[in-house]
């Protein structure tokens, strides 16, 4: 028999920081994915949940389950990841393995659940090594072959060493069967919760994503030769448009973000009159049909400034990624349970994508909660959380799991 085992929020806390102790240094988390480093902390976390009745798996993903059989095969998923970037936080992906462990050791104890739980802790989420992020994005097959790490190391040959076969790699998505709900904490990330002096928030979905570089041509012409009323001067669109799409998304509103990340002009000499105005734009938001509303509405500015300033715009999509919106029935269950542990709640989206996004996308089920940064950093060794913070968070996770169990079994 087990020893009883309650909830212990502080727990998670104190092995976060041995995880912390045994795989950063002083610059911070190098929980790389398929490095020795990285299965040190997948080992880690397997003694962690050894000797209770769970069964353990790898996929052939090179993703690590442990499920706890409940009465019904309808299984509640709680998922994270344990790999860092270089020089990482840490806590990014680590809080929520963790504190999934915390909750299936409190499940354990209680006995046969309602429904299946799964810990899985997520291989590669980071993408640091390769570039990419593997589970869920695998459709591109080829192009993950020619994949190497800076030492030259091909992508295949280095899962290969961790028991990964990428050919066998998208058979992984078998795990999402029979799975009903899909729950992930994460640090936020951002500045949000902390100006609003709240630990903990529900997350609504991650944001729906445009991305264009826009060409603005004009006549380069002599500085000094040309007046005033002549010029036919790229720069002036650009710099139109900049100011616009602020405009553009505060009359949005509801989180809308566009970002003008970089303006390159031709020929870029005090001489002459701006040629060309290559704009990078960035535009963001949960609502799908917002988001093409802010991109026809800077399409629209654009051609409407060219004309202005006598000058031509052309616009080519660069990337998207639709808006992933997470469980209406779940997102209501994790409000409830962060109302109980910290009084308030506030939903908000997720600018980063997650795991989540991607399970969201297979169709399961999904929600996240998040819990404060301190001064929103992340991806650095600087990346915190206050410890009373991270301990409501475990509380927040715990209730919701139990939330979730008893609505999938009803
Ligand atoms: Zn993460």
């Amino acid at each position: 028999m087990l020893a009883a085992m309650p909830l212990s929020p502080s727990r998670t806390v104190t092995e976060l920081k041995e995880l912390r102790e045994l795989t950063g240094d002083e610059n911070g988390a190098q929980r790389v994915a398929w490095t020795d480093t990285w299965e040190r902390a997948r080992a880690w976390l397997r003694e962690k949940l050894d000797g209770l009745p769970l069964e353990h798996e790898i996929d052939e993903a090179g993703n690590q389950w442990w499920t706890l059989r409940g009465s019904s095969e309808r299984a509640v998923l709680i998922g994270g990841h344990i790999d860092s970037v270089p020089n990482g936080g840490w806590l990014d992906g680590s809080l929520n393995v963790v504190a999934g462990a915390e909750v299936m050791r409190r499940l354990a104890e209680d006995g046969e659940p309602d429904a299946t739980v799964r810990l899985v802790d997520w291989a590669d989420e980071e993408g640091a090594r390769f570039g990419r992020s593997l589970f869920g994005s695998l459709a591109d097959q080829a192009e993950l072959r020619e994949r190497r790490d800076a030492d030259g190391v091909a992508l295949p040959d280095a899962l290969g060493d961790h028991g990964v076969d990428l050919d066998r790699a998208l058979e992984a998505h078998r795990q999402l069967e029979g799975a009903v709900a899909y729950l992930e904490l994460h640090i936020e990330q951002g500045p949000v919760l902390e100006s609003m002096e709240l630990p903990l928030g529900v997350v609504l979905g991650t944001f729906g994503v445009e991305r264009h570089q826009i060409t603005f041509r004009g006549q380069a012409a002599h500085a000094g030769s040309t007046p005033m009323d002549r010029r036919r001067d790229a720069l002036a669109g650009a710099a139109k448009l900049e100011l616009e799409i602020r405009e553009i998304a505060k009359r949005t509103g509801d989180g809308a973000v566009c970002t003008m990340g970089g303006v390159v002009t031709r020929p870029g000499i005090v001489t002459s009159v701006v040629e060309t105005a290559e704009c990078l734009l960035d535009q963001r938001h949960l609502d799908a049909a917002k988001l093409a509303e802010m991109l026809s509405n800077a399409e629209s500015a654009s051609r409407r400034f060219a004309q202005e300033e006598d000058i031509e715009v052309a616009w080519e999509r660069i990337w998207n990624i639709e808006p992933i919106l997470f469980d209406e029935g779940l997102i209501e269950l994790a409000d409830e349970a962060v109302r109980e542990v910290a009084g308030r709640s506030h939903r908000l989206p997720s600018g980063p994508l997650h795991d989540a996004a991607e399970v969201a996308r297979a169709g399961v089920p999904t929600v996240m909660l998040f819990v404060q940064s301190l001064r929103g950093l992340s991806h650095t060794k600087l990346e915190d959380t206050k410890e009373e913070h991270l301990e409501l968070s475990v509380q927040a996770l715990d209730r919701l799991a139990g939330r979730t169990i008893a609505r999938v079994a009803g």
